[in-house]
């Protein structure tokens, strides 16, 4: 092997070892049937945030995030992230109905990360909405009645 050859093979190495680092270090995931077995057995009647918060999409603070604990991404019951852009609002259902489907497979909720309280057990779905001026985090409490796979 050449000196430069031997660079190169080194530097290969190196990279390699980078992606496969990359790898190790990835968000946890949590599955539909994960997010559906927990929300079942959190303490649906305790509330954390004030009555009704949350059941339909709203607009949470930084404060309120911290008094939950991430537990991951959401993905599909074979591993995968749904990249699908489309919104699923069966029966009149709006974005911001409380009896709106969480429909898994459907934005927001496929792009959401999974956060749990830790002192109900109740799961809340978290994402960034890009669409109005500035950024905004918008959480929905995991109602297992509502969810649509
Ligand atoms: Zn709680």
């Amino acid at each position: 092997m050449t000196k430069s050859n031997l660079l190169v093979a080194t530097i290969l190495f190196f990279i390699s070892n980078m992606v496969v680092g990359q790898d190790k270090t990835d968000k946890e995931v949590v599955s539909w049937e994960k997010l559906i077995q927990l929300s079942n057995k959190a303490l649906q009647d305790n509330s954390c945030f004030k009555e009704g918060k949350f059941l339909a999409w709203q607009k949470i603070t930084k404060e309120e995030e911290k008094m939950l604990t991430i537990l991951g991404l959401l993905v599909n019951d074979k591993g995968k992230q749904d990249d699908n852009p489309n919104k699923y609002h069966p029966e009149g259902t709006k974005y911001y109905s409380k009896e709106a489907p969480i429909a898994l497979a459907y934005y927001p909720y496929n792009g959401c990360d999974v956060f749990q309280c830790s002192k109900s057990g109740k799961l809340y779905l978290i994402y960034t909405e890009h669409g109005g001026h500035k950024p905004e985090r918008r959480c929905r409490l995991v109602q297992p009645q509502l969810i649509h796979k």
